[in-house]
């Protein structure tokens, strides 16, 4: 029999999030599946420094007192799966055992079917329900009035103190401030008047899907990013309808909510790229979501895949123009 291989030449792949199977949500299945990837974890250690899961994992691993993952309760599995976030970092850049290689370690992913099965079992707290409903909270700060209210209470260290207490929110951590006039509506009557120049893979004319972060929090970057892309021959409309793009409820685990994310955005998404518009979205997290997460759950879905195909982060956007020779380089002021 073959030894198995130390790391894989060919390139990474990934599995479909099978989150429809009820397998999915088995929590024996589940704590199999963490043993055998933790084990495997626990040889390797290359991931130690990208995050407080590793180091957590590995110090249940050596304060056990087998020393091996037999060794810790199970239990304290969860310990690992609260202090991921989900940012791929571990499958992206360091994980030799990724799909194709046969032991078919994705780690951010198990990760997910995790909190998963915790939502599933016992639901989120009202801290972590209220702080990623992003698009309602953005949307009730930022009623006019409330809006002032919120932003001086965000700087005031009384109130940050309280907020610390009853959300466990750190008094240290920046907040962001609040705007009643958001993205979308300062872009509500922007009408560009100019002609799209189709390259060889972008249409040359963008719909901005304006994200929660960009359209409460900081509607200049958005601005910005309307101002430069027609600067270069870009025109810019906004996505006619949109909600948030799930990804803070995929990191609770809460799927069925993303779900519902997806039925809300893609339709509209998927109707824009027929009319033969790209998508940009300012907060890379959010074109993550569509390009990423989203195709991985819903694998069969044609539109979820058009999207997929046509939505960019802004700087790749430009960077796809410029190889097809329509960005701008003199950069006057
Ligand atoms: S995906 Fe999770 S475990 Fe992997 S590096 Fe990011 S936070 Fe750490
Ligand atoms: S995720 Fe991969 S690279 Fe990171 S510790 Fe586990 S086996 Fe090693």
């Amino acid at each position: 029999m073959a030894a198995p291989r130390e790391g894989s030449l060919e390139a990474p792949t990934r599995h479909p999030l099978d989150w429809k199977n009820p397998t999915f949500y088995d929590r024996a299945d589940l704590f199999r599946e963490l043993e055998r990837v933790y084990d495997i974890c626990h040889g390797c250690r290359r991931c130690v420094s990208l995050c407080n899961a590793f180091p957590t994992l590995f110090d249940l691993v050596d304060e056990s007192e087998t020393m091996e993952v037999d060794g810790v309760a199970k239990e304290d599995y969860w310990k690992v799966v609260d202090h991921c976030y989900l940012c791929d970092l571990c499958y992206m850049t360091k994980c030799p055992y990724v799909p194709p290689h046969e032991w078919n370690v994705d780690f951010p992913h198990l990760m997910l079917r995790a909190k998963a099965v915790q939502f599933k079992e016992t639901g989120a707290s009202f801290r972590n329900r209220l702080l990623t409903s992003t698009d309602t909270v953005g949307k009730l700060a930022g009623i006019p009035v409330v809006v002032s209210v919120v932003n001086a209470a965000n700087r005031n260290p009384g109130m940050r103190k309280l907020l610390e207490n009853t959300l466990g929110v750190s008094a240290d951590a920046v907040l962001p401030e609040y705007h009643s006039v958001t993205l979308r509506d300062r872009l509500r009557t922007h009408a560009p008047r100019i002609v799209p120049r189709p390259g060889e893979k972008t249409t040359g004319k963008v719909a901005l899907f304006a994200t929660c972060y960009g359209n409460y929090n900081e509607p200049d970057i958005g601005e910005d990013l309307v101002a430069v892309f027609e600067h270069n021959g870009i025109p810019v409309t906004t996505v006619p309808k949109e909600r948030c793009c799930g990804m803070p409820k995929l990191e609770l685990g809460d799927l069925d909510s993303v779900e519902e994310a997806k039925n809300a955005n893609i339709p509209v998404l998927a109707k824009l790229v027929d009319e033969g518009f790209d998508i940009v979205a300012p907060v890379p997290s959010c074109v993550l979501m569509f390009k990423q997460e989203l195709p991985l759950m819903f694998p069969d879905d044609e539109d979820v895949q058009k999207v997929k195909n046509a939505i960019y982060d802004p700087f790749e956007y430009l960077m796809l123009r410029h190889k097809e020779g329509w960005l701008k380089t003199d950069f006057k002021v």
